[in-house]
């Protein structure tokens, strides 16, 4: 794409997505202006509670946070009491494929600058602030669309791309390397490419990639699975330019090779058997972060519910969508089989487990869950499966953050980005109360949710 055509992407993009989520509302008044929220129970993000607290931004920063007493402000800062109401950190999502999900529809063809900005905004109308798109983006596109948001021409959730790696025909699932438009993962077929390929990302501005370990034999046949030696070589080189690379594996025995080697992120937590005291000591020692990916694997759970069935999704999706997603929705039964259940407890139990360790991810975008939306559903099936809310939202915010070095985003506390949401109800007593969404502010600037709906409902 040249940059003609970009520009006149951009230029649709601003009028398809919407004036009233261009311009700054009526609160903002410029960078300088100070917003104090006050009188809040404010959840940290790293585990702390402050009740009767405040949170004081200067422009897209927090300047403090503390007990409402203790925080001193200029005269002319716009005040917000939110007495009995909760703030906490904008979620921050390690794992999702921007640009291919149009809803009902799927593929690449939708992959544009409009409809990236989208699935921008509809993480942010969520609470989601920060997003790592992994592994399925056009780059150079992507790379554009990061660009202009960094220049403030782009609101929505922080964008982050983190390109793929793997065998060549590996990569991701059928889906996309099914799409005769699919631009493909950077093959790795020896440890010499594979250098050379971190060396290449690392130039070009990367500080995220992602590897594929799966051989995915049956469905796809033979594709061949990452060998130990040229991941060997993709984490050693990642290391020494100071790359953080995300895996992805879903078996025990790949797990704890990945580990041995230096990995320290995985997409997917083992699906196949029940962890054990070795790995649990390799990830402790080793400081592992895991993303479950809960809502990919709880499909025929009998608690289960389709999105076009939740009104906390269904209220800002057209008719339209919501009648096909419904007509087109035929999906196996639940599976409440004796070794269904079983494999739920185990996955519970190594959830449990691993608890320490979880971070969030949704995979949205790739397999028929919602932006956004889906980020809520993870919450709550973390604490389904032992954590509790506490727990859950730390994971999801200032672990997820701490995973891959995004320093700013994650947490509420003074020098970190003003990124939050303020709730209606406190989590701590049902993680369903994320759900309860006043208001969101990301960059110290309040996202029009309500412009946002009403485009998005039409
Ligand atoms: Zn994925």
């Amino acid at each position: 794409m040249n940059l003609s055509s970009f520009a006149r992407a951009i230029l649709c993009l601003f009028i398809s997505v919407g004036q009233a989520v261009a311009q700054p509302p009526d609160n903002f008044r410029d960078a300088s202006s100070e917003q104090l929220f006050f009188n809040a129970r404010i959840i940290t993000g790293d585990g702390a509670v402050i009740e009767q607290g405040s949170v004081l931004v200067r422009g897209d920063t927090i300047l403090a946070v503390g007990s409402t007493s203790s925080i001193d402000t200029s005269q002319h800062a716009i005040r917000h009491d939110l007495s009995g109401k909760t703030i906490i950190p904008a979620l921050v999502n390690t794992h999702a494929h921007l640009g291919w999900e149009a809803y009902g529809d799927w593929g690449s063809q939708f992959f544009t600058a409009e409809n990236l900005a989208d699935h921008l905004f509809r993480h942010a109308f969520y609470g989601v602030g920060t997003i790592i798109s992994t592994g399925s983006d056009k780059e150079e596109l992507a790379a554009l669309v990061k660009l202009e948001q960094l220049k403030g021409n782009i609101g929505g959730a922080r964008y982050h791309l983190s390109p793929g790696m793997g065998t060549p025909g590996g990569g991701p699932n059928p889906r996309f390397t099914d799409d005769p438009d699919y631009w493909g993962v950077h093959p790795v077929a020896d440890p010499e490419q594979a250098v050379r390929t971190v060396k290449e990302l690392a130039a070009n501005g990367y500080g995220i990639a992602k590897i594929w370990v799966d051989s995915r034999d049956e469905r796809r046949g033979a594709q061949v699975k990452l060998a130990p030696e040229i991941y060997t070589a993709v984490l050693e080189t990642a290391s020494s330019y100071d790359m953080r690379i995300i895996a992805h594996a879903t078996t025990l025995a790949d797990h704890k090779s990945l580990v041995n080697l230096g990995n320290r992120r995985f997409i997917h937590m083992p699906y196949d058997r029940e962890v054990d005291d070795e790995y649990l000591e390799m990830i402790r020692e080793n400081n592992v972060y895991i993303v479950p990916t809960l809502g990919m694997i709880t499909k025929r759970e009998p608690y289960y519910i389709p999105a076009f069935q939740d009104p906390f999704f269904y209220d800002q999706v057209p008719a339209s969508v919501l009648e096909s997603l419904n007509d087109n929705y035929n999906p196996p039964p639940a599976d409440q089989s004796a070794a269904a259940e079983q494999r739920s407890a185990m996955l519970a139990r190594n959830l449990a487990k691993l608890k320490d360790h979880i971070i969030l991810g949704t995979d949205a975008g790739a397999v028929g869950d919602f932006f956004g939306y889906a980020d809520h559903v993870e919450l709550e099936l973390f604490v389904r499966m032992g954590m509790s809310p506490a727990e859950a939202i730390v994971a999801s915010t200032s672990r997820s953050a701490e995973a891959f070095g995004l320093n700013s985003v994650g947490s509420l506390k003074a020098g970190k980005a003003a990124d939050f949401m303020i709730l209606d109800a406190n989590p701590l007593d049902d993680i369903r109360n994320t759900r309860q969404i006043i208001d969101v502010y990301l960059r110290g600037k309040r996202v029009d949710r309500e412009a946002l709906k009403q485009q998005w409902s039409q």
